[in-house]
């Protein structure tokens, strides 16, 4: 696993599976710290080390935070046990209504891989959050903005005076966009994320480590060309520059399968 300290205050993780990001944030000082984790590593030996590396970064817990419901964002509990978990009301509208999907993906895939964790994921308590809304950090408040499109539910996490974007499945520089919620509502997304990535210093997509704002714009017209053109014809569509591998033309065809 990859630690980067992008600034005092944030730190973000980069699992050594699917570059699956995990970002530490803190607000406020001294007593009035307060600190959140937003999504998750995947492999057990990284969560193990999860609670030490905020320990020695002097980042308090105050709260888990997901951005949407997939499984592998959401292994924060297996860290952190007794921490709150906040989603956006989308995403725990999703839990709700698919009980048990997130603790039997994650078998599946450890199954798959003789994968061992010392612990069944227990999802717990869930605070719904509205978003579009506000999370107080400290003194300082994050914002949440609404994703959709990879996803039913989600939300990116912005945090302004860190010029900080946590935007969950959407503009990673390795992966194409994965679309299991309509091109339309996609592209809604990325027209929303657009103006908070121009404003932003740091984005940090769900794989693939922290970008900067020139790499965040540039996958941002990449993925609008990809998915207005899946819209239209979903044959003939050009991969993106940098993501024609193997594997994301195997995710091209699920997207082409899912719109048929
Ligand atoms: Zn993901």
């Amino acid at each position: 696993m990859r630690a980067i300290g992008v600034h005092e205050d944030v730190i973000v993780l980069e699992s050594r599976l699917w570059r699956t990001t995990c970002t530490l944030v803190r607000g406020g000082v001294g007593d009035a710290a307060e600190g959140f984790v937003i999504d998750s590593p995947v492999l057990p030996d990284e969560l193990e080390l999860l609670p030490a590396v905020l320990e020695q970064s002097g980042f308090p817990l105050s709260g888990l935070l997901a951005t949407h419901a997939d499984w592998d964002h959401l292994l924060g509990r297996l860290a952190f046990p007794r921490a709150a978990l906040g989603v956006a009301e989308t995403t725990a509208a999703r839990l709700r209504a698919e009980p048990g999907a997130a603790q039997r993906e994650l078998r599946e895939f450890d199954e798959r891989f003789y994968v061992s964790r010392p612990a069944p994921l227990s999802l717990g308590q869930i605070e719904p959050l509205a978003v579009p809304g506000y999370c107080g950090l400290g003194d300082s408040e994050l914002e949440l903005h609404p994703t959709g499109g990879h996803t039913v539910d989600g939300m990116a996490v912005w945090a302004p005076w860190l010029g900080l974007l946590v935007c969950g499945d959407y503009l990673s520089p390795f992966e194409i966009p994965t679309v299991s919620a309509g091109v339309g509502a996609y592209l809604d997304t990325l027209t929303r994320l657009e103006p908070l990535v121009a404003a932003a210093s740091r984005i940090v997509p769900g794989h693939g480590g922290v970008i900067n704002r020139e790499t965040a714009q540039r996958v941002l017209a990449e993925d609008r060309a990809y998915l207005e053109a899946l819209g239209r014809d979903s044959g003939g569509v050009a991969l993106p520059d940098g993501r024609r591998d193997g594997e994301q033309r195997r995710l091209h065809a699920e997207n082409v399968a899912r719109l048929a």
